[in-house]
């Protein structure tokens, strides 16, 4: 299915068309509970402006989203006493993007919830050196 403002879930949610209570809203963003939380409190902050994700959405979108982002953490932190939370944005199916309305993730975290850190690699060769040189070069 194509991915597009009217079939879109997120767009649905801004108008109003499907009823969800804003935690926080203003001339760009909006802010509100993900339905199946990681632990309670897990926010998502998405522009009103339909964008598929980080490729899609203008500079300024991403400087609202991220403005919004910083606000939210900090009442997430105050409100519900939480020191730490993971910010996380999946751009793309392959990296596990479900709904194509770009979308920061605000997911409090506490000691035994279980999640895990995705594993680390390492480089071989000059392997690192290529693929530093390949993204700078495409700055
Ligand atoms: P993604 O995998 O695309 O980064 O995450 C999509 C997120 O949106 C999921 O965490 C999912 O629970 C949440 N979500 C999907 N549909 C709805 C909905 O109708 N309402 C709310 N509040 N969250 C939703
Ligand atoms: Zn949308």
């Amino acid at each position: 299915m194509e991915h597009n403002e009217e079939n879109c879930i997120f767009c649905k949610i801004i108008k109003g068309d499907i009823p969800k209570e804003f935690l926080y809203e203003d001339e760009h963003t909006v802010a509100f509970l993900d339905i199946k939380p990681v632990n309670p409190g897990h926010t998502l902050v998405i522009p009103k402006k339909h964008f598929v994700n980080i490729f899609e959405a203008p500079e300024e979108t991403w400087l609202h989203i991220m403005r919004t982002v910083k606000k939210v953490s900090h009442a997430i932190k105050d409100g519900l006493g939480i020191e730490n939370v993971n910010l996380e944005m999946n751009n793309g199916s392959i990296a596990g993007q479900e709904v194509f309305h770009a979308h920061m993730h605000i997911v409090p975290r506490n000691e035994h919830d279980g999640l895990k850190h995705w594993p680390g690699g390492k480089y071989t060769g000059d392997e690192e050196t290529q693929i530093l040189e390949r993204i700078k070069k495409a700055l």
